[in-house]
């Protein structure tokens, strides 16, 4: 069973972003839990989001990926940037109770000249502040391109903010392709040792959802520029080695390529083909 889908608007609520999915061929997908850039997040509608898990249920679906916007920085230089980003993910991880037990990504941040280490340590700070032993949302960090003093470009990152939580049950890992990419690990010619070195620092059962994008960029680029599936560096003989690799098997997969909903559509069954074969 592959769980597969794209980014879906939030804006017409949960159920609308169901049957959206539904539409594309999907069985997941992901959602900003409020506009991207950051803002007031939309009301609750309960009976909405009755109606999505009914529909949600009846087909299936996999485990969703919610996105935290991404101006998000949890180790801003900035307290008062900090503490929005403290607040945001608090906000919104109260909201993701009425979808429960689905995953929330955030990237983890830049450090803005204050040093990796320091990045490390605010972050984690944040999300001892944040997470709490009785949700049932499990927060994902983002693996990153490496871009300026972005954290978490390199698998050691991750697992030392990973080490400072004190909810380790509460914590994962969003593996994104295009990220990885351009982070300097050659998924395209190396995926085993790749995977094995992820395992080897993080741990796979730490892995719960992958982003797979093409890269419009070479490895070690630290762009993060996104391309459609097969049209970019990392290229499709690349994709279906991932879909099929039967380490990486059983975790939602989720487009964030440069496209329409027709376009997504074919990426997904083109990726669903690759996993039934
Ligand atoms: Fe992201
Ligand atoms: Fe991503
Ligand atoms: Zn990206």
């Amino acid at each position: 069973m592959i769980y597969i889908g794209s980014h879906i608007s939030a804006s017409k609520g949960y159920e609308a972003m169901g049957k959206q999915a539904l539409k594309l061929g999907a069985n997941t997908f992901a959602f900003f839990t409020r506009n991207p850039r950051g803002g007031k997040a939309k009301e609750i509608d309960e009976a909405d989001v009755a109606r999505f898990l009914a529909l949600a249920e009846e087909h299936s679906f996999g485990k969703l990926v919610a996105h935290a916007p991404y101006t998000m920085n949890a180790c801003a230089a900035r307290e008062d940037i900090r503490k929005f980003a403290k607040e945001t993910m608090a906000d919104d991880l109260m909201r993701m109770e009425y979808t429960p037990g689905n995953y929330y990504n955030f990237h983890p941040g830049s450090h803005v000249g204050q040093g990796t280490q320091a990045g490390i340590d605010l972050i984690a700070a944040l999300l001892n502040e944040v997470l709490k032993p009785d949700q049932t949302t499990t927060v994902l960090l983002e693996t990153m391109a490496g871009k300026g003093s972005e954290v978490g470009r390199n698998f050691e990152e991750l697992r030392a903010v990973l080490d400072r939580v004190e909810c380790k049950e509460k914590m994962g890992v969003c593996l994104d392709t295009c990220h990885v990419w351009d982070a300097g690990y050659d998924i395209v010619n190396n995926l085993d040792s790749v995977v094995e070195e992820f395992d080897a620092v993080i741990g796979l059962d730490r892995l719960k959802a992958i982003h797979m994008n093409d890269s419009m960029n070479p490895l070690s680029s630290h762009k993060d520029r996104h391309e459609k599936i097969g049209k970019g560096q990392i290229g499709l003989a690349a994709m279906e080695r991932i879909i099929c690799h039967p380490k990486l098997q059983g975790r939602p997969i989720i487009l964030e390529t440069p496209n329409d909903d027709a376009g997504w559509a074919e990426e997904i069954a083109l990726l669903r083909g690759f996993s039934e074969k």
